[in-house]
């Protein structure tokens, strides 16, 4: 197994998972490790934290639809963390919306 490192300098980018592992690569940077650049993982907590100028809720879903799918029609994605940062799938749930 190689050693995930984590390093962010020009030239690299990050491959994360959302198990949490993280392994740099040069490469050309695909649309995953854009994101990844923009992602800063807590270790206590293990959410995500967003660093980038965009919204944030459109970002989670990015992130969820790039690393495990699409998204139901019509759910959002609610944080069963608390972190309104966050952007770890495994920390968004799809949420139907309320039905009356
Ligand atoms: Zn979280």
């Amino acid at each position: 197994m190689p050693k995930a490192r984590r390093r962010h300098h020009a030239g690299e980018v990050t491959r994360f998972a959302p198990q949490g592992t993280w392994t740099t690569h040069r490469t050309k940077p695909t649309r995953e490790q854009h994101l990844g650049s923009h992602i800063e993982p807590d270790p206590t907590t293990g959410c995500w934290l967003w660093n980038g100028q965009t919204n944030k809720a459109g970002q989670q879903r990015e992130v969820y639809t790039v690393l495990v799918g699409p998204i139901p029609a019509r759910h959002r994605l609610r944080h069963t963390c608390g972190t309104s940062g966050c952007v770890n799938p495994a920390h968004l749930t799809p949420t139907p919306p309320a039905t009356r």
